[in-house]
């Protein structure tokens, strides 16, 4: 089973879908390898997908 989550760009901080394999690697999904600004640094950002707008 692999865990759904978000994973940001480090550089530019794009948003991806990604997942969690069973080895802990960090996956972006939709055969993505390297952000469109050209970073492969992927962190994993809050799992949780609600939107907040600014106050
Ligand atoms: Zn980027």
């Amino acid at each position: 089973m692999s865990e759904r989550v978000l994973a940001r760009c480090g550089d530019c901080g794009r948003g991806y879908a990604a997942r969690i394999l069973d080895d802990g690697t960090l996956h972006v999904m939709g055969g993505i390898s390297d952000c469109r600004c050209g970073s492969d640094a992927f962190t994993q950002a809050t799992v949780s997908l609600e939107r907040r707008d600014p106050a």
